[in-house]
């Protein structure tokens, strides 16, 4: 096959070259088949690897209550819904999950969608409307981002701001220039994803409250993460549900599954629902999923002291790659960035970890903004310290050897 046989629509593609030449120098990390997990191992081109790059923060993932769970669900329901929620796709389960969702994060109501990447899109895209203002955080994850693009699509001319990374003299500085009485969502992640860092979220519902502006927060990272009970940005800094007015989470991290959902007011949720097209256009999360998720939730609720493993294991890989001199900014959560800065550095290093059975993710522009590519590592609850020892010791060998550290 060649550009030759193709309509002239393909030819960009042809033209894409710079993954092919990645895989010929060997150093291309990404796509690689897992062939088995297990706690917190993983096998991958019929090696066993210690899992450092994963969002199975609680590990239960792999955990027999969840399996046993999506198991019985599949039984009882089928393997799928078959349909949006608006039609065949609605079951019980999904409602149950809702209540029980919306009771642990403190909000009246709560509705879940087939992805957290979805549940980013419906909700902000339904809830921005014509000539209204979001202002995002600087890291914003890419499905916020896509939100707002699809309430742009949806012609309703929102006007966009971005302030730098946790800085709040310049959040407050984008709010001066907005006029006040038009309608504003400051939208952030509680931890973000590639930093590993925690909004200051009472100070934003300062300012916000002060510009009467309302707050989305994405707590993907931060359910079943942070908090002394698991319960997030809001309870890591004191407790208070409303110190945002929606909350979405995905289930595909601690929760041990897929989907997402959004929390907030009734009336909003309700709203939410009837003009959220990726969940209008969409089949619904399908039984297993919701059955893991709920168990899930189950044990987070039952079981806070996972989570406070999780912490510790964190706090553990926080302070070992620090000392061997490793840059990990300004993480407080169990995603460790190593920042590196160059994308040759940073891929070679991933390569000497992957080699000697470590598995950490690689992070290149545009995931992060230039010269700032970095190895993302993640613990989880269910690694044990000499794991993590084990890793560190690895990870910081290769560094030395490549001047890293
Ligand atoms: N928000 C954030 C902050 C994320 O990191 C992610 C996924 N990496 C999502 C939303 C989307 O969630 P999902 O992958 O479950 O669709």
């Amino acid at each position: 096959m060649n550009r030759d046989n193709h309509a002239p629509i393909f030819n960009k593609c042809f033209d894409f070259t710079e993954a092919a030449e990645v895989r010929a120098s060997g150093l291309y990390p990404f796509f690689k088949p897992i062939s088995r997990s297990e706690g917190s191992r993983v096998y991958i081109d019929g090696r066993e690897m210690l899992m450092l790059g994963s969002n199975n923060y609680l590990g239960l993932a792999n955990d027999q209550r969840l399996k046993e769970a999506a198991e019985m669900a599949t039984q009882r329901y089928g393997t799928s819904c078959s349909g949006s929620r608006f039609m065949n796709g609605t079951l019980d389960l999904h409602e149950e999950l809702e209540h029980r969702l919306a009771k642990f994060v403190g909000k009246d109501a709560a509705l879940c969608f087939t992805t957290g990447y979805q549940t980013n899109l419906g909700a902000l895209s339904a809830i921005l409307g014509r000539g209204e203002h979001v202002i995002v955080d600087k890291y914003d994850h890419a499905s916020i981002m896509d939100g707002i693009f699809l309430a742009d699509g949806m012609k309703k001319q929102v006007t966009f701001h971005r302030y730098k990374h946790n800085n709040l003299a310049d959040l407050e500085q984008v709010l001066q220039r907005i006029p006040r009485d038009e309608p504003k969502l400051i939208v952030i992640d509680g931890v973000f994803s590639m930093e590993g860092d925690i909004a200051p979220l009472p100070e934003i519902r300062k300012i916000a409250d002060a510009y009467g502006a309302g707050i989305y927060l994405d707590e993907a990272h931060a359910l079943g993460v942070v908090g002394a009970t698991g319960r997030g940005t809001c309870e890591h800094h004191g407790g208070n549900p409303d110190l945002c007015d929606l909350l979405m989470c995905t289930f595909s991290k601690s929760f041990g599954s897929i989907g997402g959902f959004v929390a907030g007011d009734e009336g909003v949720i309700d709203f939410i629902k009837h003009f959220a097209r990726p969940l209008i256009f969409s089949a619904s999360m399908p039984p297993a999923n919701i059955a893991a998720a709920m168990k899930a939730l189950e044990i987070i609720e039952s079981e806070p002291e996972i989570v406070q493993q999780l912490q510790k294991n964190a706090q553990y890989m926080i302070e070992g790659f620090s000392s061997l001199g490793f840059n990990v900014g300004t993480s407080e959560t169990p995603i460790v960035p190593l920042l590196i800065g160059n994308n040759e550095k940073t891929f070679l290093l991933w390569k000497q970890a992957f080699e000697r059975g470590v598995y950490v993710n690689p992070v290149i522009t545009p995931a992060v903004p230039p010269q700032r590519a970095l190895i993302r590592t993640s613990c989880m609850a269910i690694h044990s310290q000499d794991e993590l020892d084990q890793a560190m010791e690895i990870m910081g060998q290769e560094a030395r050897k490549l001047g890293i550290i």
